[in-house]
């Protein structure tokens, strides 16, 4: 199933109704929503009614973040609410009491919480024992699936998302090996988070899910975009009907020379051209089954016109996109972006497209473009920089988990940046 998030405020009542009803007429089977605090719970509240006095009855979930009592309060009146154990408390005792309570409305009204761990904020007890690492992933999932079956509560779904497809393939894979081990597999919402946009973002979230869906691994999936949200439907619409079977691959002729792929197409559009490619040996590449990849063929352009896919080295572009998104080789910045939501602080797709634009040159550095300043710096993972919109025009600049410059005007913001990255390099 096919899932997406608005990036209204919550409490824009009518946007985030007509957004929600516009992603489920796309094709989102399933609509996520910020629930920030405890006043965001009667927002939510609306919200759905009017959307079922409309007919649009697409589930809906509250994603929650530091704030175990919005998730008690908000579960009444949505269909599942996501919380992140590694923000849900900072005690693990206190933690564990609350998610009893979560628990307890959730049975009473049949809510399915989905346990939503993300690779850059897994709480420090977990990373004293595993460090940051998928195994950690893993384990802080099956302890909060304990918990929660403890109680006798199974409308559960898990998801471990990360920027890093190599991290966030494994830790689903671990996960779903200990989950068959223990006898009760839950399902799993899989996802490359902090994606991006554009190209690298489409191309990175194919790999990502692409790879699991190959394995029998995933039950719903979001491609996170910084983007419109309706921008992601039908990469996650491509990726669900192909992995259903009822899409086929543009691929043509296929050769190897060494360890090289050679791969030739006849793609009936650009973006068709991307997401085959991605999905086709996104894999391989992963698992280092092979080394490099070259594309020939064509694709058809959208005013009809085919084009050679050796024209203006949109094949060696390609080529060094997917090696990227699979970690085997770096020719840009790596560059981590959140899709945005209802706390984004800013315009986080023209930050991210001013941040790109000045930071291209700087090979082998990874920057985080986040959209707020609550979630943003502990979403960053292993970024070297983040760019972090504070709200009210002003931004945070962090060097790792440091905040090294505060309130720094947005005109301002990316020659900061930019001064900061090549002086300490
Ligand atoms: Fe929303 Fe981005 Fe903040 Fe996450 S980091 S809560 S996606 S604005």
């Amino acid at each position: 199933m096919v899932q997406t998030m608005c990036n209204t405020h919550t409490d824009d009542i009518e946007a985030t109704v007509a957004q929600t009803m516009r992603l489920a007429a796309a094709g989102a089977q399933i609509v996520r929503i910020t629930c920030p605090g405890l006043q965001d719970v009667e927002c939510m509240k609306e919200i759905r009614s009017r959307l079922r006095d409309k007919g649009c009855t697409v589930p809906l979930v509250a994603d929650i973040h530091f704030s175990a009592r919005t998730a008690i309060a908000v579960a009444p009146f949505v269909e599942k609410v996501r919380i992140n154990p590694g923000n849900f408390h900072k005690d693990p005792q206190q933690a564990a009491m609350l998610l009893k309570e979560l628990v307890s409305v959730c049975k009473e009204h049949g809510t399915a919480i989905r346990i939503g761990l993300n690779h850059g904020s897994l709480g420090e007890h977990i990373t004293s024992m595993y460090g940051n690492t998928p195994e950690g992933m893993a384990q802080a999932a099956m302890h909060w699936i304990n918990m929660c079956t403890s109680e006798g509560f199974h409308n559960i779904v898990v998801s471990l998302k990360a920027s890093n497809t190599v991290t966030m393939t494994e830790a689903y894979r671990r996960l779903q090996a200990m989950m068959e081990e223990s006898g009760e597999v839950y399902p799993l919402h899989v996802g490359v988070t902090e994606a991006g946009g554009g190209d690298s973002g489409r191309i990175k979230s194919c790999v990502g899910i692409s790879t699991l869906l190959a394995e029998g691994i995933g039950d719903t999936i979001r491609v996170s975009l910084t983007e419109d949200p309706e921008a992601e439907i039908p990469v996650a619409r491509y990726l669900s009907d192909r992995y259903s079977g009822t899409l086929r691959s543009s691929l043509r002729k296929v050769t190897t020379e060494g360890r090289r792929i050679l791969a030739g197409y006849e793609a009936p559009s650009r973006e068709k051209l991307l997401l085959d490619a991605s999905c086709d040996f996104g894999r391989s590449l992963l698992l280092r089954q092979a080394d490099d990849i070259s594309f020939s063929g064509t694709y058809t352009a959208e005013d009809g016109r085919l084009v050679s896919l050796e024209d203006d080295g949109f094949a060696g572009y390609l080529s060094d996109e997917l090696m990227q998104a699979c970690r085997r080789r770096f020719y840009r910045p790596e560059y981590i972006a959140c899709p945005g939501c209802g706390r984004t602080m800013y315009d986080l797709q023209d930050a991210l497209r001013e941040v790109m634009e000045r930071t291209f040159h700087l090979k082998d550095t990874v920057i985080a473009v986040m959209g707020c300043i609550v979630n943003g710096p502990g979403e960053m993972a292993d970024a070297d920089w983040g760019y972090v919109g504070e709200g009210g025009g002003k931004v945070s600049i962090y060097k790792g988990k440091e905040p090294v410059l505060t309130h720094v005007p947005s005109e301002i913001a990316v020659d900061k940046l930019l001064e900061l990255i090549e002086g300490g390099r």
